[in-house]
């Protein structure tokens, strides 16, 4: 687990982190300057951070408030690290955000057992909202949480004026793959498709399981014809993939696409109904096809 440890005191950051090596699995990264702390923690997924109250330039309430301004209070738990005296500080470390605090002068037992605590909630958290947000079978989004993305992203695009391109893609005559080779080899074939996918995506893109044998790619600051490239690359690379599916066995599947470019005045519902439209051409002109909706 990734915990911070931002202390200006060298000896006193040595010290915590010596501490909380104690707990497994845990290898802490100390910084003396706050504002360079503040800033690792900004840019990496951190699963604690132990700050210091008293420092120059920055003190503790400084960090801990620059932090949850910017990001919600759900992201990593905060201990602060104080002198009991400092009552008030203590108040205010709370209401900035703090979760919790160690007092000065450092006890290991208490240090250690605040840290673990936290740090097994944070562990739950995480993987409550993998849960949440991922599909067990294939690593890509569930169904809601694609819908939620793509509904930002739409907004996002809609706001600066940039095309927007939703797909979606069904596997052909996947029931039979099931019906010759059974379930788990139908199985290895969507983690198959989900991975192919994956691959021909770049960074702003997302890909969901909107159930079945069916998946949805929401292609941000694209066009039609420049996601239909990417759409024919999916389409190829499955196409031409001969799917190890266990036993000696292999499959070859091939998979439609619809797609659509979102257009002034739609709702992303507007915008995937059209896109499956056309997934329903490709189909209906004989499958294994990528067909995109006329223009709305
Ligand atoms: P089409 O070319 O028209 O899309 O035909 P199809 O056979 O792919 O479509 P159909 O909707 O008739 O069948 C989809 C099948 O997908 C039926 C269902 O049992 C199977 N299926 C749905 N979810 C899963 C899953 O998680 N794993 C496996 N192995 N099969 C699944
Ligand atoms: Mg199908
Ligand atoms: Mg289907």
């Amino acid at each position: 687990m990734q915990v911070v440890v931002i202390d200006d005191t060298l000896i006193t950051a040595r010290l915590i982190a010596e501490y909380l090596k104690k707990i497994g699995g845990v290898d802490p990264i100390i910084f003396t300057d706050p504002e360079e702390g503040l800033r690792y923690c900004m840019d990496n997924e951190i699963d604690l951070l132990m700050v210091d109250y008293m420092m120059p330039k920055m003190n503790g309430l400084d960090v801990i408030r620059s932090y949850r301004e910017q990001r919600s209070k759900e992201e990593f738990p905060i201990v602060m690290v104080t002198a009991m005296e400092e009552r008030d500080v203590l108040r205010q470390a709370f209401e900035a955000g703090a979760n919790d605090f160690v007092p000065k002068p450092l006890e290991p037992v208490e240090l250690i057992a605040r840290a673990q605590s936290l740090l097994t909630l944070r562990a739950r958290t995480v993987e409550l909202r993998r849960m949440a947000t991922i599909d067990f079978l294939t690593n890509v989004f569930i169904r809601r949480y694609f819908m939620e993305v793509a509904e930002r992203e739409v907004v996002r695009c809609k706001r600066y004026g940039q095309p927007l391109t939703l797909c979606m893609l069904d596997v052909d005559h996947f029931k039979h793959v099931n019906d010759s080779y059974g379930h788990a080899a139908g199985d290895e074939v969507l983690k198959f498709i989900a991975e192919k996918c994956m691959e021909s995506l770049r960074e702003p893109d997302s890909i969901g399981r909107l159930g079945g044998e069916e998946f949805a790619i929401c292609l941000p600051e694209t066009s039609a014809d420049e996601a239909q490239a990417v759409a024919k690359r999916c389409h190829k690379a499955i196409e031409d993939a001969s799917i190890d599916v266990g036993d000696g066995e292999s499959v070859q599947v091939t998979v439609s696409i619809g797609l659509a470019q979102w257009s002034e005045g739609e709702t992303l519902d507007d915008v995937l109904r059209r896109a499956d439209r056309a997934l329903y051409k490709a189909k209906e002109a004989g499958r294994n096809k990528v067909v995109i909706a006329a223009c709305f």
